[in-house]
Order: C-alpha cells, then structure tokens, then sequence
C-alpha cells in the first residue's frame, strides 16, 4: 500500500456503499424544508382559491401540495435528482397556469426565474441535460412573456386580490433570492475552508504541514524584526523509526507518529507552532525563546517522549527522539538557523541518538562597507 493510500484510506476492496457524505445530507435537509414550506404555502394558496371561488386554482393547488408531499418524500429517500425535476417541473406547471387563469399580474411567473440560476449551480450530469433544463425554463418564461403578458385571464379576480398575490409573490421571490444566494455563499465559504485546512494540514496527525509553518515563520520573523525578540527552532526526529515500521508494521509506525504529535503539541506553549516537516521529523517554533529556554523545552518533550507508551495491537511501543537546537542569530535567515538545528540534529544522531544538540553558532554577519 503506498503512503498516500494510507493516509487517506480508501473504502475496503469489495465494501458497499459508505454512509451518506454529510454534504449529501444537508442538500437532503435543504430539498425537504423546501418541499415542507413550498406545501404550506400551497395549502394557503389552496384555501385562498377556495375562498375566492376559482375552483380550477383551488385544485391545481391539491396537486401542487401532493407534488410537495411526495418531494418530502423522494428528499427522504435520497433520490435527490428526482426530486429536483420533481420540484423544477412543478414550479413550472403551476407557474404557467396560474398566469393562464389569473392573469399575469399574479406575480406567479417570477418563480420560475428562480429556477434558472438553481439548475445551473445543480450539479445536473450530462452536461447536455442542464443545458436542455435551463433552454426549456428560458424558453417557457418567453413564451409566456410574450403569450400571456397582455393576455386577459380566464378568471377575473378582484384588483385587491390580484394585487395581494402580485406583492405576496415578489416579496416570496426576493426572500427566495436571499436565502439562495445567502445558502451558495455558506457552501463556497465551507468549501473554501475545507480547502484551506487540507492545504495545510498534515492528515496524519493533523499538525500544520511544512508550508503552513514556513508561512507562520514569515509572520514571527516580521514580528520579531518589530518588537526586536528572539526566536529559536527545534528539529527533532524520531530514532530509529524505520526499525518499528519493520518490526511492528506501518500501522504501528503511523500510531507512534500520532501520539508523538500529541506529547510535542502539548508540551509547548499557545504561541509556540509544532509542523509536521518530512516523515518522522518535526519542527517546533518558539518565537520570543532564546538558546536556553529552547534546550530546556527540547529536554523536557525528549524526556516526555521517553516515558511514552504506544498501544499497537498488543503490544506496548517505546520510542525516543533526537532534537537539535538553534536560536535566531540578528540579521540571520530562518532558513539558516534551521539549517543549524538540522546539523545539530545530525550530530545527535552520529553521537549516539536520544539526546538534545545545541546547533553550531551563527556565522558572525559581515561589517558593513
Ligand atoms: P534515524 O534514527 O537515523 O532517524 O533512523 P530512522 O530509521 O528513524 O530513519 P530513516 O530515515 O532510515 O527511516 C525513516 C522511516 O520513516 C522510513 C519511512 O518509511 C518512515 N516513514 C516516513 N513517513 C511515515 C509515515 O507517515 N508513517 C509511517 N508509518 N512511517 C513513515
Ligand atoms: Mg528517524
Ligand atoms: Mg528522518
């Protein structure tokens, strides 16, 4: 199995459908509050009909409700695409003979406009098949524009009524707009986070990847270079790794870098940053720390990682580190001083592993011409 295929570990070979992706489910809950507001309303269209005596709006309406109920039920079935058309065709239906039998000062057409921008977001497959959706609700709209606009209705409803259903429409429809528009920009934004976090996340062990803490390292070097403090850096890498991944599996080998994660993260402080750098090595930042304070923080997370025990299966893992330390010499790069951590780290290693290594020191800067 390659590392990749482990990190983000597939479903079984021969493994059924998985549980319902969380997003799924709340495209679920979207369609079905829809289909519970969308039936309420049509009961009160239904009832208004009823009252104002056009029997032929009033049972469109029992259609349209049923159309509802049974959209609740395809959203809580999971057959989503069904209940879209489902939905998409309804509007359409009750769009046009609403304004075919009361006139189109109903307002009732505007809901099919909300369809349009609803089916090309869809994620509607094949490509072709969106295309042929949003053409026929273009084209209904028109046809209807141009058909019916100057059209009398069928029935003749009294102004206020009319005017109550027109401005009961439009105020629906931008309120429609809203929460489209307000529902698309919560998904983009969750999307974009999820985006983010994988970008600089490690999956393993969920500490922040290599590029994420060369980013933080900018910001502390502006910081420091602001309020004129120190920073150091701790390589430490796990001895003898390769041995336990040999011996006890690569399983094993991934639980060691878990709970060795944990001891660095929490033995450090708020401010402080822990990455993940290569395979078994990691980098602490300590922004505001000198060479000391280092060297005793490296000592108390090598000891820390000494008396840790890992659970593999049955048995018990025990592991130790080797760090290498360096402070941040003025006018110094950040790559250099981690490159001074890094021979310190590989000092350790040759003197015998389990230990912290001051680097050497800094290069004395040039004098100024
Ligand atoms: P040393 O004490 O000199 O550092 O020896 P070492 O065995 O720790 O170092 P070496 O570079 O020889 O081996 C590192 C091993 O770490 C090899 C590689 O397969 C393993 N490794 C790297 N990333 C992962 C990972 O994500 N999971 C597991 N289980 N192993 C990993
Ligand atoms: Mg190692
Ligand atoms: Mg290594």
């Amino acid at each position: 199995m390659s590392e990749i295929q482990r990190a983000y570990p597939g479903p079984a070979p021969g493994a059924t459908t998985g549980p319902v992706p969380a997003q799924s489910d709340a495209l679920r809950l979207l369609l079905k509050g829809t289909a519970v507001v969308a039936g309420l309303t049509h009961i009160a269209f239904l009832t208004l009909f009823h009252w104002a005596g056009v029997e032929a709006m009033a049972i469109i309406n029992v259609a349209s409700v049923l159309c509802y109920v049974w959209t609740f039920w395809l959203a809580h079935t999971g057959r989503i695409g069904m209940c879209w058309v489902v939905t998409a065709l309804e509007v359409l239906a009750h769009a046009i003979l609403a304004v075919w039998v009361i006139g189109w000062d109903s307002g009732f057409h505007f809901y099919i406009l909300l369809v349009i921008p609803v089916a090309v977001i869809t994620d509607f497959r094949p490509l072709a098949l969106k295309v042929l959706v949003v053409s026929i609700l273009t084209t209904a709209y028109l046809g209807m524009d141009m058909l019916l606009l100057r059209r009398p209705p069928l029935v003749a409803l009294p102004t206020t009524v009319i005017d109550g259903l027109h401005y009961f429409n439009v105020l629906g429809t931008i309120l429609i707009l809203i929460f489209l528009a307000g529902y698309y920009h919560y998904l983009m934004s969750k999307a974009e986070a999820n985006l983010r976090e994988m970008a600089t996340t490690d999956p393993l062990t969920q500490l922040s990847n290599r590029r994420a803490v060369i980013d933080a390292i900018r910001d502390e070097e502006l910081r420091m270079q602001r309020t004129n403090t120190q920073m150091s850096f701790v390589l430490c890498d796990l001895d003898h790794f390769k041995l336990i991944n040999d011996t006890h599996g690569h399983d094993a080998g991934d639980e060691v870098l878990k709970a060795v994660s944990g001891v660095l993260s929490q033995g450090v402080r708020e401010v402080d940053h822990v990455a993940r750098w290569g395979g078994e090595e990691f980098l602490l930042v300590l922004p505001g720390a000198g060479t000391q304070e280092a060297q005793l923080v490296a000592e108390r997370l090598r000891q820390r990682i000494e008396a840790l025990r890992v659970r593999a299966g049955s048995e018990e893992l025990q592991v130790s580190m080797t760090f290498g330390v360096s402070a941040c010499h003025p006018g110094e790069t950040s790559e250099n001083t981690i490159s001074r951590a890094d021979q310190a780290l590989y000092a350790g290693k040759h003197a015998g592993r389990n230990r912290v290594v001051l680097g050497p020191l800094a290069p004395e800067p040039l004098p100024q011409a």
